[in-house]
């Protein structure tokens, strides 16, 4: 519980109409996307760094947990404040800085929505790639505290290969500046790169500046449907065989076939076992000819369906059904697990038996949607989060789930990061020593663990 005279120096700071302690803001900011758990005992809305630094020197000094906010959408449980204090919402830093096409960067603040972004940088034929499917709502400092990827990252990479810069606030109030607007810098460490997937334990960010990329000339879509789990894995091998490098390769399975056909009715076979949606982009002639060798590929491996788009407009058609793939989860059943698990792409057939196997084990409905080309795959459990029973057995499938991800060579996380969710899985996937490591890093920043406290370090 804060003290009255904390929360009076809290307000100061940024001034009455921005410092909240009613019941109803502390609730509505003390959840994400993954869970609930705990409460804030205050929510600020801070809008100048200056202002970060002042609050959190006083947090410091009275250790007071601090947990930032972007959009509280992210999937692991980052931005709930479970040993309460304050929460720094930074939504209302929301301004693009700077957009300079020359020089390939943008420099934002944290508050700043993703999709703002992107409509501003394509005015100037821009884009930055990092492109979660929650890009209309979350912002980019919470993009860069979960190192956020999505379906274009298989060929441009995800948000930590296009942070140049940061401005961040550390616990003790002193403001850093990491990394310049240079495309090429390799001045010694490369803190900002640790900022990446560090959800908000290391300090807050307050500006990013951003490596940004010319928009491709052309841009195709495909849509290949398969009877058969077997052929579509081997499509997705054929393809990078052959050299192309898709700018996106989604794969659905039969679960999610049905899901949308349930709700959307496309047109999907709803005994296919796997669909893949491809994006290429490019220069016109290479996108045209990289499609030809798609569309051959796909027969060859006996697809029984393929659809190809010739305009944007049929691009946008092909992709609706995966779009909505997370809204419709969430119509099924009250609660919706959506997991991150990551292999190598040789073993991406592998995980999706394993997962179904697993299923059937433990009686429960997992789908699976992913990210095929790179293996980051999103096993989605529909369950019931006060169903005690059944919660029971979907903590053992995770776990199962996570432990045939690292046997078949993988990892935790493909881009939803640690946060609650996956904190117990850490030892099994990165061990003591390496553990050790991360905790001396973040006390090296932070010697009171108040920048949230009790997720994944
Ligand atoms: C429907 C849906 C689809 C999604 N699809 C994807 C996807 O395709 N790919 C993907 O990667 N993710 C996806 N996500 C997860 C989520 O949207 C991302 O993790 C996103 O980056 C979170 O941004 P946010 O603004 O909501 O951050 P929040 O959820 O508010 O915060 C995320 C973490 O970052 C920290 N943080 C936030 N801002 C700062 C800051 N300025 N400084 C320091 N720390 C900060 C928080 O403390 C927290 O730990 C999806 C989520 C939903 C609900």
């Amino acid at each position: 519980m804060l003290s009255q005279k904390t929360k009076s120096a809290f307000s100061k700071i940024v001034g009455s109409e921005r410092f909240h302690d009613d019941l109803a803001t502390l609730s509505s900011h003390s959840y994400d996307s993954y869970s609930t758990g705990g409460r804030a005992d205050a929510v600020v809305f801070p809008k100048s760094t200056v202002e970060i630094s002042k609050l959190l020197e006083i947090a410091n000094q009275e250790a007071v947990p601090v947990t930032t906010r972007g959009a509280g959408t992210n999937l692991s449980g980052g931005s709930v404040p479970i040993n309460g204090g304050l929460v720094l919402c930074l939504t209302q830093m929301n301004r693009i800085l700077k957009i300079a096409p020359k020089d390939r960067y943008a420099v934002a603040q944290p508050g700043v929505v993703n999709e703002e972004l992107q409509i501003a940088l394509g005015k100037n034929g821009f884009f930055f790639p990092p492109d979660p499917s929650s890009y209309t709502v979350s912002t980019i400092g919470g993009n860069i505290a979960e190192n956020a990827g999505g379906p274009r990252c298989l060929k441009y990479g995800v948000t930590s290969d296009y942070v140049l810069g940061l401005e961040a606030v550390l616990a003790s109030g002193k403001i850093v500046r990491l990394g310049s607007a240079n495309v090429k810098d390799v001045t010694g460490y490369r803190p900002a790169g640790i900022f990446c997937g560090s959800e908000g334990t290391l300090g807050i960010i307050t500006e990013a500046t951003l490596k940004i990329i010319p928009i491709p000339k052309a841009k195709r879509t495909a849509m290949l449907v398969y009877q058969n789990l077997n052929d579509t894995a081997q499509t997705v091998a054929d393809i990078i065989g052959e050299g192309i490098l898709p700018a996106a390769m989604e794969l659905m399975d039969n679960g999610i076939i049905n899901l949308i056909e349930d709700y959307m009715n496309i047109g999907l076979p709803r005994t296919a076992e796997g669909v893949l949606l491809i994006d290429l982009d490019g220069m016109p002639e290479m996108v045209q000819k990289e499609m030809e060798l798609v569309e051959r590929i796909g027969w060859q491996n006996k697809a029984i369906q393929i659809s190809l788009a010739k305009n944007s407009q049929e691009c946008d058609e092909l992709w609706k059904g995966r779009r909505a793939v997370y809204g419709l989860l969430n119509k099924v059943s009250p609660t919706v697990l959506v997991e991150d698990a990551t292999v190598p792409v040789s073993k991406v057939p592998d995980m999706i038996r394993g997962c179904r196997k697993i299923a059937e084990e433990f009686r429960l409905k997992i789908s699976i949607v992913g990210h095929a080309g790179d293996g980051n795959l999103h096993p989605s459990i529909n369950t019931d989060a006060r169903d005690k029973e059944k919660m029971q057995r979907v903590d053992l499938a995770v776990r199962k789930i996570f432990s045939l991800a690292l046997d078949l060579g993988g990892c935790l996380s493909g881009e939803h990061g640690i946060g609650l969710g996956k904190k117990a899985f850490l030892p099994m996937a990165l061990g003591d020593d390496t553990i050790d490591f991360l905790k001396m890093l973040k006390r090296s920043v932070d010697p009171l663990n108040i920048l949230n406290p009790g997720k994944f370090v």
